[in-house]
C-alpha cells in the first residue's frame, strides 16, 4: 500500500527526514511514532503529495507520490489536524460539496457515521469545536470506504470521551482498510495499530510488529542475595547488554527494561552476569511504558 525507500527531505540545511526506508502491508494498522518534530508530518505529506521529496521515492498504491492522480486520491482518505476545510460551510454542506468526487461515496454510510461522531449537520465548520473538527475530517474520509486511511496526529488535543467516539468511528468502518497513523506515543493507538515504526530527528530506528515489540520488552526487578559479592557499584558495570535499558539499583534490588527479553532463560542469563540472584520478577509493560523508555533512550543515544 505504501512504499518509501530512501526518503529524504530537506528544509533550507535543516532534514527533516533521513534516508527512511519502510512499507506499510496492505491490511494491516501500521504507526508512525516519535515524539515532536520527528518527521511524521513531513513523511505522510510527502507520501499525500503536499511535499516533493528530496531524494528518494515514496510510493502510495503502487504510484510515485508525486504523480498521484484523482484516481488514487479517490482510494484514499487523509485526516489531519490542520486540515482546511471551506468555514462557512456546514457540517451536511461541505459532505454535499465532497460527495460527487468519490464514485464510491455511501449516503448510508455517511449518515451513520454522522450519527456515530455525533456531528451536528446544520453547524457551520467555523464554529466547530478541535474535537468536532477532527471528526469531521475523518467523516469526510469514511464514506468512500477508502483503501488507505492517513491519519495525521488525530487524537492530539482530544479529550478522552471524543477520542473514544473518534476511535470507534475509526474501528467500526476499518474492515479491510489499510491504515497509516501517526501520533506522539504508543498509548494512543493501542488496541489499532498491528506494526509500529519508531521515527527519532527524521531516522527510523525499528520498525516491527506490535506483537513482537509487546513481547520483547518486559521491566525486569532482580533481588540478589545480600551476602553476595557485588556492592552497589559493581552491580551498574559497563558489562551489562546494551538491551538493557534504564538500568538502576536500590539496595539489592537491581531494575532494568529488558528490550530482548525471551521466556526461560531469564534467571540463568542474570546468574551469569551479576551472580547471587535471589528472585528475578520480570512484567509486561504498557505500550506508554515501552515509548517512553524509547524516547528517553533515542534522546541519550543508548538504543541498542
Ligand atoms: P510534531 O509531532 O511536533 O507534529 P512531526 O514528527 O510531525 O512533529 P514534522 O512536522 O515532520 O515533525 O517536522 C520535522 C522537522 O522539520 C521539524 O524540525 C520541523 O521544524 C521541520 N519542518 C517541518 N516543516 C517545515 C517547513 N515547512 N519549513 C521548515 N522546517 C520544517
Amino acid at each position: 500500500m505504501i512504499r518509501i525507500n530512501k526518503l529524504c527531505k530537506k528544509f533550507g540545511h535543516h532534514e527533516a527526514v533521513r534516508d527512511l526506508s519502510f512499507s506499510v502491508p496492505e491490511g494491516s494498522a501500521f504507526a508512525l511514532i516519535g515524539a515532536n518534530g520527528a518527521g511524521k508530518t513531513t513523511t505522510i505529506k510527502v507520501l499525500m503529495n503536499i511535499v516533493e521529496p528530496t531524494r528518494g521515492t515514496a510510493e502510495v498504491l503502487g504510484v510515485d507520490s508525486r504523480k498521484i492522480s484523482p484516481r488514487e486520491l479517490g482510494q484514499i482518505g487523509y485526516v489531519s489536524e490542520n486540515q482546511d476545510m471551506p468555514e462557512k460551510l456546514t457540517v451536511e454542506e461541505f459532505l454535499a460539496y465532497l460527495r460527487p468526487f468519490y464514485p464510491t461515496w455511501d449516503t448510508e454510510l455517511e449518515k451513520s457515521i454522522l450519527n456515530q461522531l455525533r456531528l451536528p449537520p446544520e453547524r457551520k465548520i467555523c464554529d466547530l469545536s478541535h474535537g468536532m473538527r477532527m471528526k469531521m475530517s475523518l467523516a469526510c474520509a469514511l464514506p468512500f470506504r477508502p483503501k488507505l486511511l492517513v491519519l495525521d496526529e488525530p487524537f492530539s488535543g482530544l479529550d478522552p470521551l471524543v477520542r473514544d467516539e473518534f476511535m470507534e468511528g475509526l474501528l467500526q468502518q476499518a474492515g479491510e482498510m489499510t491504515i497509516l497513523i501517526s501520533s506522539h506515543e504508543l498509548g494512543e493507538i493501542d488496541g489499532v495499530a498491528t506494526h509500529v515504526a519508531f521515527l527519532d530527528e527524521g531516522r527510523l530506528l525499528f520498525e516491527e510488529s506490535m506483537s513482537d515489540l509487546v513481547a520483547r520488552f518486559r521491566e525486569v526487578h532482580v533481588t540478589l542475595e545480600r551476602n553476595g559479592t557485588q556492592n552497589r557499584n559493581e552491580l551498574v558495570a559497563p558489562a551489562f547488554p546494551k538491551c538493557w535499558l534504564r538500568v538502576r539499583t536500590v539496595g539489592n534490588v537491581l531494575s532494568f527494561v529488558d528490550t530482548q527479553f525471551s521466556e526461560g532463560d531469564v534467571g540463568e542469563r542474570l546468574r551469569a552476569l551479576v551472580g547471587n540472584v535471589r528472585t528475578v520478577d520480570a512484567q509486561p509493560m504498557a505500550l506508554r511504558s515501552i515509548f517512553t523508555t524509547l524516547a528517553r533512550a533515542a534522546r541519550e543515544g543508548a538504543l541498542p
